[in-house]
């Protein structure tokens, strides 16, 4: 069986973001941008799947501009077979992403699609549903546990939801979005960062996969939260309980 992962390119999780001047988006240029961590999750357990015989292959594939191929290599270092980069403009909606997705796996025919639940950038948490939906596959989304019987063909999840756990059970083929607590992603070692130089990173157009960029959503601008008023220091406990009873509507 192939596991198809969705990986996308993000502003780095640790650098502070910054608006744009004319707010239609979020400052990139000069940013260092990674993979999106839940993305790191879904390739991390998609390479645990291959480990252990459940997977025969592990394809990323990833949709942007030429740069999605630097992301895509951190992929392969960390294990992935080969690679798929779909030339397109940096910003895609969620449809979109699942239209394209959708057209790879009509090509590749994988058993398992795994996406991260959300990307950091955009916050949608939608690409998953959309692209299962799409498929007409059966979805697992926020999943901190993973079991594949390769026999039954089918796929178990947990889920944790406000009231405990889900556990669901998937046919194969299906699509699953994984959640924080899955697993700990690992790190490329410098050995695999060598070797994958020479994996085979498949580059696509827009017109091959057939799908049109068209969207009827558009941003209409994004803004900072506003700035946090500066913090006191209280000298006391009684002066702290004083504050409590007769300011705390307004701190
Ligand atoms: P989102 O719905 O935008 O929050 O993204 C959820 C997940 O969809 C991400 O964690 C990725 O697995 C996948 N995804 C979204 N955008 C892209 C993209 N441009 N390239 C590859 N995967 C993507």
């Amino acid at each position: 069986m192939k596991i198809m992962v969705a990986i996308k390119r993000v502003v780095d999780y640790a650098v502070k973001i910054r608006i744009k001047s004319d707010k239609t988006g979020v400052e990139t240029t000069n940013v260092k941008m990674s993979m999106n961590p839940f993305c790191e999750i879904a390739l991390e357990e998609a390479l645990r799947m291959k480990e252990s015989g459940v997977a025969s292959e592990v394809i990323a594939v990833s949709m942007g501009p030429t740069q999605c191929v630097d992301t895509l290599r951190t992929g392969l270092a960390m294990g992935a077979d080969r690679a798929i980069h779909v030339d397109a403009p940096s910003t895609l909606y969620p449809l979109t992403v699942a239209k394209l997705l959708k057209a790879l796996v009509q090509v590749e025919k994988p058993g398992l699609l795994i996406l991260g639940k959300q990307a950091i950038d955009d916050d949608c948490n939608q690409t998953g549903q959309m692209v299962a939906g799409l498929l007409n596959w059966p979805q697992g989304t926020f999943a901190s546990k993973v079991v594949v019987d390769k026999e039954k063909k089918a796929a178990t999840v947990d889920r944790e939801v406000d009231g405990g756990l889900e556990t669901l059970c998937l046919d194969l083929p299906a699509v699953i979005t994984t959640d924080l607590r899955l697993n700990q992603p690992r790190y490329a070692t410098l050995p695999n960062i060598m070797k994958a130089k020479s994996k085979p990173i498949k580059k696509m157009s827009l017109a091959e996969l057939n799908v049109d960029l068209r969207s009827d959503l558009e941003v209409v601008q994004v803004t900072a939260p506003p700035v946090r008023k500066a913090g006191v220091i209280l000298s006391s406990v009684d002066e702290l309980v004083d504050k409590l009873k007769n300011e705390a509507h307004v701190i």
